[in-house]
C-alpha cells in the first residue's frame, strides 16, 4: 500500500524515486520556448513529448518569497502568511521585513517529509529565503550565496565548495544559479535525497528578454542538468514564482506611476504611505519597482475616494480594497493595505520618485509582481495522468503533480 502524508489539509504520496521540484526564479514561459526553437534546450525540447508540459497561474503579488512559500506550503498566502518581503506593522508604526520564520503561518511539505522520516535537501540561491524554506527542517538546507559558510550543524552538509567546484558566486550573477544545480547535482548523486527543492535567482530575467543569447545561454545550462538529474533516475518537477516583462515605452524608458508623489500632491503628504512589498535587500537590478503595491490610509473614510483616484492613473489596470484583494488573491488580510494596486503589463508601481536608486537599471527595466506575470509553466519528465482537463492549476500545485499524478 502506497504511504500518504497530509499537510495544509492536501494527501501526499511518500516519494519511492528522488523527486527535484525546481523553481526558475522570473520563468516567463518565453524564455524556454525560445531557447527551445534555438536548439540550446535539447532536452527541454523531448519533454512534450515524453513528459508533460503544462501552465499554471502564480499567486498575487507575482514576488519571490510569496511563491516560494506557496510551491513549499502546497497553500496559498492566506494560509501561510507569507505575501512580499515587507509589510506595514500599524502596531509598531513600521515597515517590517517579512523574510523571518516567525511569519510563517504553516509548516511547509518539505519539514514535514523529513519528520516523516524521508531525506529532504533545499538549495536556495539568494540567503534570505534559506530561513523560510528550511524552516523546521530536518535535512540539507543552504544558500549559494553563503556557500562557503555551510556547517553540518547547520546546513546538515559541509565542504559543499569542494564537493561542486566552484567559488561562491556574485549574488548578482547567472553563476548563483548555475551553483545551485551543480550543487543539486553532487547532491542527488551522493545523498539521494527523496525530495529535494532548488531555487533560482531572476537575475538573467531581469536584465535579458526571452531569446535573447545571454537569456539562451542560461537556460542551455538549466537543460544540461535537468538532463543530468534526469539521467540519473530522478523524476523532475519544474516551475517559476512568477514571469517577467518588460515594464518600458518604446524608448526603452522605464513606465513609472510614482503612487506616493501622486497621493501627496492631491491630498498632503499625511494621508496615504505606499509599500512596496518587492523592496529587499538586492534591489540593484530592479529598483525595487513591481506592478503591485499597497497603500495604507490614515483615515478609512477616504478609501473609496483614493482608490477612484487612483485607479484613474495612467498604466494602473486595478484597485482593491482589503477585502477585495484578500479574497480575490487570497491573502492575508491583516497583511496588506487598505488598498492593494496592480499595474498593467508595461508599467510598474513606485513610491516617492526620490526614493528609488535607478543608477543600477543599466539596461531597459523588466520587473514583475502584478497579473500580467502570474502564469508560469509546469514541466515534468514524466506523463501526468488523472488531472481533469478543467482544472485550475497553480504553481503550488507542483508538488502534488510530482508525487501523486505522474505515471
Ligand atoms: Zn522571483
Amino acid at each position: 500500500m502506497t504511504e500518504h502524508i497530509t499537510i495544509n489539509s492536501r494527501a501526499y504520496r511518500l516519494p519511492s524515486v528522488p523527486t527535484i521540484i525546481v523553481c526558475i526564479d522570473g520563468c516567463e514561459q518565453e524564455y524556454i520556448n525560445q531557447a527551445i526553437q534555438a536548439g540550446q534546450a535539447p532536452f527541454l525540447a523531448t519533454l512534450s513529448a515524453d513528459g508533460a508540459v503544462l501552465a499554471g497561474d502564480c499567486v498575487l503579488p507575482s514576488f519571490t518569497n510569496p511563491n516560494n512559500l506557496s510551491i513549499v506550503t502546497g497553500v496559498p498566502p492566506s494560509i501561510h502568511g507569507i505575501c512580499g518581503n515587507f509589510f506595514f506593522d500599524q502596531e509598531a508604526n513600521e515597515e517590517v521585513l517579512m523574510n523571518d520564520a516567525k511569519y510563517l503561518r504553516a509548516p511547509t511539505i518539505l519539514a514535514e517529509l523529513a519528520r516523516a522520516g524521508k531525506h529532504v535537501a533545499v538549495v536556495t540561491a539568494k540567503d534570505k529565503l534559506r530561513s523560510l524554506l528550511g524552516h523546521q527542517l530536518r535535512g540539507i538546507c543552504f544558500s549559494a550565496e553563503k556557500a562557503d559558510q555551510v556547517t553540518l550543524a547547520e546546513h546538515g552538509i559541509e565542504n559543499i565548495l569542494a564537493r561542486v567546484g566552484m567559488p561562491v558566486p556574485s549574488v548578482y550573477s547567472a553563476d548563483l544559479s548555475e551553483f545551485v544545480f551543480a550543487a543539486g547535482l553532487s547532491i542527488l548523486t551522493t545523498e539521494r535525497p527523496d525530495l529535494m527543492y532548488l531555487s533560482t535567482t531572476d537575475y538573467v530575467q531581469h536584465k535579458h528578454a526571452p531569446g535573447t543569447p545571454e537569456a539562451n545561454a542560461f537556460y542551455a545550462m538549466m537543460d544540461g542538468y535537468f538532463k543530468r538529474y534526469h539521467d540519473a533516475g530522478a523524476v523532475i518537477a519544474i516551475t517559476a514564482d512568477h514571469g517577467m516583462n518588460a515594464k518600458t515605452d518604446a524608448a526603452g524608458r522605464p513606465n513609472i506611476a510614482f503612487l506616493q508623489d501622486r497621493l501627496n500632491a492631491h491630498y498632503g503628504p499625511q494621508l496615504a504611505r505606499v509599500i512596496l512589498p518587492i523592496t529587499d535587500p538586492y534591489v540593484v537590478h530592479h529598483g525595487a519597482l513591481g506592478s503591485y503595491a499597497t497603500i495604507y490610509l490614515r483615515d478609512e473614510a477616504q478609501i473609496g475616494e483614493v482608490a477612484d483616484f487612483l485607479a484613474n492613473i495612467q498604466g494602473v489596470e486595478a484597485v482593491l480594497t482589503r477585502v477585495q484583494a484578500a479574497h480575490r488573491f487570497e491573502l492575508p488580510p491583516d497583511r496588506i493595505g487598505d488598498l492593494v494596486v496592480l499595474a498593467e503589463r508595461l508599467t510598474v508601481l513606485g513610491s516617492a520618485s526620490d526614493k528609488h536608486d535607478l543608477s543600477g537599471l543599466t539596461v531597459p527595466l523588466r520587473s514583475h509582481g502584478g497579473a500580467s506575470e502570474q502564469r508560469v509553466p509546469l514541466i515534468f519528465n514524466r506523463k501526468v495522468a488523472n488531472i481533469a482537463p478543467s482544472r485550475h492549476l497553480r504553481n503550488f500545485d507542483i508538488i502534488d503533480i510530482a508525487l501523486n499524478h505522474l505515471v
